[in-house]
């Protein structure tokens, strides 16, 4: 055992470190639950944006504005239940409730907002560094993880990609949104100097998550990670990078849902893939988009 809680208390469950094969100990990084702001970015940008509903129990399709806005998105569970249905031409955003509503801190559309509630072990693999699995069962659509790090600008983004080798590992994700009125809503999140457990989730090319936009009080979206299908014990996590995996897709061609894209870069240039799933591509995805001015 490295840690016995890499989140020194911030989760409500204790997120351990093991490596069963070496004395190696990940590198050290800044813990965050959530996203923090970076570089020349404001701190508002968590602040509320959203009106609220006006109940006082849990939240129910024929009284609460919220649902009846953009809702219901989960279950009585707190499962995604819109990832089962079949894609659209656009997302279906997901919005929870927040901080102007009356409901309190149980409603059931209040799921990403409080954060981890599975427990999640970061381990070392032979080939792949370091990674992620859970120490319970997770069923399909669940929360898993919300992706944190540093918000950053696009600007500072494309310094930072240029910085980036294969050695320094590379932990910014790019989600573009497409809105129906043709406009593109960019996200970035970098995940190298400030996180969570979700930095150390591998790519595969037949993945186990999926990353879905979810907002609360802000504008600005949180990265949050669903389970795909049932996952074991023990089992790996994955998502891709390069987010051409949809929740819809039959497997052999990828039905990408074309709301939104995600994009995990990989270094300066394509690196292969070592996932080792019977689709594998053979390379790590790569965003040119960052090398352009
Ligand atoms: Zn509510
Ligand atoms: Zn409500
Ligand atoms: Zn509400
Ligand atoms: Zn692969």
């Amino acid at each position: 055992m490295i840690s016995e809680d890499i989140s020194n208390g911030q989760e409500r469950v204790m997120v351990p470190v093991v490596n069963e094969l070496d004395g190696e100990s990940p590198t050290p990084f800044g813990y965050t639950r959530e996203c923090i702001a970076g570089p020349n970015v404001s701190d508002s940008f968590k602040s509320s944006f959203y009106p609220g509903c006006e109940c006082r129990h849990h939240c129910a399709m024929d009284s609460c504005s919220c649902l009846q806005s953009f809702g219901p998105s989960y279950d009585g569970k707190g499962h995604l239940h819109i990832l089962g249905q079949q894609p659209t031409a656009f997302c279906q955003p997901v919005f929870e409730c927040n901080s102007c509503c009356g409901c309190p801190e149980s409603c059931p559309n209040r799921v990403v907002q409080k954060g981890q509630h599975l427990k999640l072990q970061v381990f070392k693999t032979e080939c792949k560094g370091w990674a992620l699995r859970p120490l319970e069962i997770v069923k399909k659509f669940a929360f898993v993880a919300e992706y944190a790090g540093e918000l950053i600008s696009v600007q500072e983004a494309k310094q930072r990609a240029l910085q980036l080798t294969h050695e320094t590992g590379n932990y910014l994700i790019v989600l573009r949104e497409h809105s129906s009125n043709n406009q593109i809503l960019r996200t970035h999140v970098d995940a190298h100097f400030h996180g969570n457990a979700s930095r150390f989730i591998n790519h595969s090319c037949n993945p186990n998550l999926v990353m879905v936009p979810v907002r609360v009080d802000s504008i600005v979206p949180r990265l949050a990670l669903f389970a795909a299908r049932d996952i074991s014990v023990g089992e790996e996590l994955s998502f891709d990078y390069s987010g051409q995996f949809s929740i819809w897709s039959t497997g052999k061609s990828p039905n990408k849902c074309n709301g939104m894209e995600v994009l995990r870069s990989c270094g300066t240039e394509p690196k292969r893939c070592s996932c080792g799933s019977w689709n594998c591509s053979g390379f790590l995805p790569f965003d040119p988009s960052l090398y352009v001015s």
